[in-house]
């Protein structure tokens, strides 16, 4: 069995975490080193490792993710504008191997930069 990552041992509560929404699916929390001055984790329950491993069993949950995170937006009154990142891969900046969206907000980001900074 692959080892647990470190948001699901937030999710079990072995490890505390800054949460600022919680369902069924998913919770979020404050990123613990923020790009941003709002840097939110929107993360499944689901321990999906990258978003390349999701399966077609996993649409209906991506969709429900995406509603989500204009919802937690919208709760942190940050939907006029927001980035969304995933990274997929070690050499794409993943360092969880949990699937989990990025929102950041709050900064001017640069239009011709598509990363986190
Ligand atoms: P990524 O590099 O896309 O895999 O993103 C992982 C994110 O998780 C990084 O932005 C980290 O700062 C964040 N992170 C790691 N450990 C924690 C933690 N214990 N609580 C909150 N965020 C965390």
């Amino acid at each position: 069995m692959a080892e647990e990552t470190i948001f699901t041992k937030i999710m079990n509560g072995d490890i505390p975490a800054d949460i600022v929404y919680e369902d069924d699916d998913c919770i979020c929390i404050n990123d613990i080193s923020p790009k941003a001055p709002t840097h939110v984790l929107v993360i499944p329950r689901k321990p999906i490792p990258r978003l390349a491993d999701a399966t077609t069993e996993d649409k209906a949950l991506l969709g429900q993710l995406m509603l989500k995170v204009g919802d937690i937006a919208r709760q942190l009154g940050v939907d006029e504008a927001f980035r969304v990142v995933i990274n997929n891969g070690e050499a794409a900046g993943q360092t969880v191997f949990h699937l989990h969206i990025h929102i950041l907000a709050n900064k001017t980001f640069s239009e011709s930069s598509l990363g986190m900074s």
